[in-house]
């Protein structure tokens, strides 16, 4: 399996819940390594630009107003086959839908806040990366 990247935060909701230290923790014991890490508050304008992807679903203007109504921690993480680990750890976006034992099943309290942001692809994931960090604050361990 290839050692990739992928950029994680940790939401607003989950911030606020203090559940930042067992999100790192699961990463942590499941072999990604955070080699890069920044506690940000975003303006509703750059949650904007973060999801343009999203700009014409319905919920782009909540999906804006809640990633930006406090702070997140973005972290990019690396390991093998990060990305899917990644998504595997977070659970399904809307927690009801959650498996058992997944970031988002524990800690989601609903499909807006829903704890994790999780990279879907090596691309997608190299973009956010770069949203975010400069190659100067990555520490790449592979
Ligand atoms: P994921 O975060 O699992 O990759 P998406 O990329 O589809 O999910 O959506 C981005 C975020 O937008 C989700 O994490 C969730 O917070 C929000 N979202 C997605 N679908 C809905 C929906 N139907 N209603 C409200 N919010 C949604
Ligand atoms: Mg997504």
């Amino acid at each position: 399996m290839p050692v990739q990247r992928t950029l994680s935060i940790v939401k607003p909701d989950a911030v606020e819940k203090n559940v930042i230290g067992d999100i790192i923790r699961r990463f942590e014991e499941n072999s990604l390594s955070i080699i890069g890490a920044k506690m940000v508050h975003l303006s509703a304008a750059e949650a904007g630009r973060f999801y343009a992807v999203h700009a014409q679903r319905p919920f782009y203007k909540d999906l804006c107003a809640f990633m930006s109504s406090g702070p997140v921690l973005a972290m990019a993480l690396e390991g093998k086959n990060a990305v899917t680990l990644n998504r595997q750890l977070m659970g399904a976006t809307n927690p009801k839908e959650a498996d058992a034992g997944t970031i988002r099943a524990d800690h989601a309290a609903s499909i807006d806040a829903n704890a994790v942001h999780g990279s879907d692809s090596e691309e997608n994931a190299a973009i956010e990366i770069g949203f975010f960090f400069p190659d100067l604050e990555l520490h790449s361990k592979a």
